[in-house]
């Protein structure tokens, strides 16, 4: 029967070897009506996955990506598997996948100076990986993700991952939720799919675990698997600002009733995810924290923050301010300051400066430098101190920078 709302394919997978999610990712397919039936002979087909840390566990199950490019590979397409950063060759070492596709870092591409049509948060022309452009057919494989910023990371935001090198900071220094639409349209994906085989909870970026669950998600619509496993992880889609904005954009549902789902019903599948703190605690007296006039997501990242750095506050034995969200004027400065945001910008010279709408997780580091902790010259790229006037002569980042 035609349909005129987004379809998003839901299996259960049957084990934990290849085999078996294999068997899922050929399940998911039909419940889609094959989608790579499309594909001809020397099209070129490019797979993202989220694997960019090395940390076990962090990453896209492997078996899904070969047997995606097995798929591809057998209708003749030229398959290619790429990823920021050039950790995705370490993770996928001796794999299966070298029979299928080509694994290419985005980091050793050429790139293209490209203006997003109509974008409203990357506004300026980016730099764009030759082989995102340039492929025949795109295919999303995320991993389901809680984010101590957008609440949950899946479809929409693994595009973050497709710029190269330390170009991701310019995704939330223009504001993160927009940027990940600005991205979606950049480069549509004609298919995800979603892993939640296993989950990261709990304050991830800054730390996180990994949880086996054990289903895949699938569609040919990014924002309607986002839709969905949101729904099956027990947070309500309208938290997730960047699926209001892509429905808003043309780009997404508005919620569930928008989407049929077709295979495994949703209530076999229901879980409740682990999420990133919300909730704003200073671990002891001393540690003042003023993020009233903030929005949700420097809060979130404000508690985060908070919850990861917790021992190393109790153990500085001074004060520590932490500003976050617009102010005209500042509060009482007592002891170190952090200012968290772009919101802040004109008051940069007050303490340590957090840029970022909202800053990314790796910026943490700017607390540590506040309270006098050492942090590493890579992280001292993470923020403003200060009189700074130039980061001249600063190594550059890690690669397994966190956004
Ligand atoms: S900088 Fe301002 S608008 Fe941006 S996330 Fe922080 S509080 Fe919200």
């Amino acid at each position: 029967m035609p349909t005129s709302r987004p379809v998003v394919a839901l299996t259960r997978t049957r084990g934990a070897d290849a085999r078996a999610t294999a068997d899922a990712v050929e399940e998911v397919l039909d419940l889609l009506d094959s989608p790579l039936d499309a594909l001809e002979p020397g099209m070129r087909v490019l797979i993202k996955p989220n694997m960019f840390q090395l940390k076990p566990g962090f990453r896209s199950n492997p078996d899904i990506l070969v047997a995606l490019a097995r798929i591809a590979a057998g209708r003749g397409a030229k398959v290619f598997v790429g990823e920021r950063t050039r950790n995705l060759h370490q993770v996928l070492e001796g794999s299966e996948i070298h029979r299928y596709a080509e694994v290419v870092s985005f980091d050793d591409r050429p790139v293209r100076i490209t203006q997003i049509p109509d974008a409203t948060s990357l506004r300026v022309p980016i730099a764009v990986p030759d082989i995102v452009l340039d492929c025949d057919y795109f295919i999303g494989v995320p991993q389901l993700r809680t984010h101590s910023s957008v609440v949950l990371t899946n479809a929409m935001k693994n595009l973050v991952g497709l710029l190269p090198g330390y170009t991701t900071r310019i995704v939330h220094m223009a504001g993160v939720e927009e940027s990940i639409v600005d991205l979606n349209v950049l480069r549509p994906q004609q298919l995800v799919v979603s892993d939640v085989t296993s989950v990261i909870e709990g304050n991830y970026p800054m730390a996180g675990e990994v949880r086996p669950v054990g289903f895949l998600a699938a569609s040919t619509s990014a924002a309607a698997v986002d839709t969905v496993t949101a729904e099956l992880a027990g947070v309500d889609p309208e938290e997730l600002d960047y699926l209001r904005y892509a429905h808003e954009r043309g780009l997404g549902p508005a919620g569930l009733a928008d989407v049929e789902t077709r295979g495994t019903p949703l209530g076999d599948l229901a879980f409740r995810i682990n999420r990133a703190p919300s909730r704003i605690v200073p671990p002891r007296e001393g540690i003042h924290i003023h993020a009233e006039t903030a929005c949700a997501s420097c809060r979130r990242f404000v508690a985060a923050a908070l919850s990861r750095l917790h021992d190393e506050l109790m153990a500085y034995p001074g004060e520590l301010t932490v500003i976050c969200g617009a102010h005209e004027t500042l509060p009482p400065l007592r002891g170190a300051v952090v200012l968290v945001g772009n919101a802040l910008y004109d008051h940069r010279e007050a303490g340590v400066y957090l840029e970022g709408c909202p800053p990314r997780a790796i910026q943490i580091a700017g607390f540590r430098q506040a309270i006098g902790t050492a942090v590493n010259p890579e992280e001292r790229t993470q923020f403003r101190v200060p009189g700074q006037r130039s980061t001249a002569g600063l190594p550059q980042p890690a690669p397994e920078e966190l956004v």
